[in-house]
C-alpha cells in the first residue's frame, strides 16, 4: 500500500510530493500527460516569487526534477476513478489499481478554446488564456478580450490599467459578469465594447497582428491588436471521481483553504478545487496544505 497517491503532476501535485517526501512519507504521482501541467504552455513566467523570469517548460522541469531528487515516484498513467472498498482507498488507473493510505487530487483544469483557426499557432505569440499571467507583456499596446463572464470583464479591467486600448468582445449584448464589474468597466475610457460579435479570424505572420470580428448580421470588421485574451471558461477534469467526490456545478472539487474534500483522507490541491484565484502560487500553496494534511492523516 502506498502512503500518498497524488493524481496529477502539475505544480500543485509536484509541490505536494516535495512536502510529503520531506515529511518522511512516500509520494506516488500519477501523471496522464507530461509533468508540469498547464504551465508548460507558458512562454514566460514572471510572477513566481524569487524567479524573475523563466519559461514554463523550465519551471515545470525544475519542479519535476526537485520532486524526483527527494525520492518521489512519478508514474505516467491516467487515473480513471477512486473506489473505497472495505475502508480501503483504491485509485483505478488505465494500468493497475493502487491502494493508498491517503489521496491528493491535483488534476488541474484546462482553458476552453475559442475554436478559431490558428488559435494554437498563436498561443504565446499574441493569444493568451490568462491576463494575470501575460498581461504585463502588452503594456501600452492594443489588445482584445473575448468573453462575457466575470473573468472576461475582470481581465479587461486589469488590462485597461496599462494597455493602450482594450476591445471587449462578446457574442451577446449583455454581460453575465457581476454588476459592479460591469459598471466599473463602463467608466473606462480606453475600453471599447464589441457586442453581438465573435472573433472569426486571427491574422498575422509570426505573431498575432489583427483579428477579424463578425457581428450577428454577418458584418465583418478587422481590428489591429497585439494580444487576444480568451476568457470563455475553464474545464476541470474531475468527471472520473464524481461518484465519490463532491463537485460544484462547474465540475470543480468542493473544498476550502484546508484542501479537505467530502471524503476523509482524500484531499484536493490547485486549480481543480473551488477557489477564486488559479495561479502557480496558489497551486503550490494548496500542494503544501494538502500534503501536510495527508501526512497528518496517515500518521
Ligand atoms: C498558457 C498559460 C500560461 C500561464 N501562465 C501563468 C503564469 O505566468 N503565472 C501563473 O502563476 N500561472 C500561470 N498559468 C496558470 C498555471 O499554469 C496554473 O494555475 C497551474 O498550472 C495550476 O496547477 P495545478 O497543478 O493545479 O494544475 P495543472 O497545471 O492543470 O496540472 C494538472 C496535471 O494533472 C494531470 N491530470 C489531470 N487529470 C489526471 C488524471 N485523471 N490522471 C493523471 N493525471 C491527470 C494533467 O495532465 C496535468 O499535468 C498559466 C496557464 C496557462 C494555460
Amino acid at each position: 500500500m502506498e502512503d500518498v497517491v497524488i493524481i496529477g503532476g502539475g505544480p500543485a501535485g509536484l509541490t505536494a510530493a516535495i512536502y510529503i517526501q520531506r515529511a518522511g512519507k512516500h509520494a506516488v504521482v500519477l501523471e496522464g500527460n507530461a509533468p508540469g501541467g498547464q504551465i508548460i504552455n507558458a512562454a514566460e513566467v514572471q510572477n513566481f516569487p524569487s524567479i524573475k523570469s523563466i519559461s514554463g517548460v523550465d519551471f515545470a522541469q525544475n519542479l519535476y526534477e526537485q520532486a524526483l531528487s527527494l525520492g518521489a515516484e512519478v508514474r505516467f498513467v491516467k487515473a480513471v476513478g477512486i473506489e473505497i472498498k472495505e475502508g480501503k482507498k483504491i485509485v483505478k488507473t488505465t494500468k493497475q489499481d493502487i491502494e493508498a493510505k491517503a489521496i491528493i487530487l491535483a488534476t488541474g483544469a484546462s482553458n476552453k478554446k475559442l475554436g478559431v483557426e490558428r488559435e494554437n499557432e498563436f498561443l504565446g505569440k499574441g493569444v493568451s488564456y490568462c491576463a494575470t499571467c501575460d498581461g504585463a507583456f502588452f503594456k501600452k499596446k492594443d489588445v482584445a478580450v473575448v468573453g462575457g463572464g466575470n473573468t472576461a470583464v475582470e481581465d479587461a479591467l486589469f488590462l485597461s490599467n496599462y494597455c493602450n486600448k482594450v476591445y471587449l468582445i462578446h457574442r451577446r449584448d449583455f454581460f453575465r459578469a457581476e454588476e459592479t464589474f460591469v459598471e466599473e468597466i463602463k467608466k473606462k475610457k480606453n475600453v471599447e465594447f464589441v457586442l453581438n460579435s465573435t472573433v472569426t479570424k486571427l491574422v498575422g505572420d509570426k505573431v498575432l497582428e489583427e483579428i477579424e470580428v463578425t457581428d450577428n448580421n454577418k458584418n465583418t470588421r478587422n481590428i489591429k491588436v497585439s494580444g487576444l485574451f480568451i476568457a470563455v471558461g475553464q474545464v476541470p477534469g474531475n468527471g472520473a471521481f464524481e461518484n465519490l467526490i463532491k463537485l460544484d456545478n462547474f465540475g470543480y472539487i468542493v473544498a476550502q483553504e484546508n484542501c479537505k474534500t467530502n471524503i476523509d483522507g482524500i484531499f484536493v490541491a490547485g486549480d481543480a478545487r473551488t477557489k477564486q484565484v488559479r495561479q502557480l502560487t496558489t497551486a503550490c500553496s494548496d500542494g503544501t496544505t494538502a500534503a501536510i494534511a495527508a501526512v497528518n492523516y496517515i500518521k
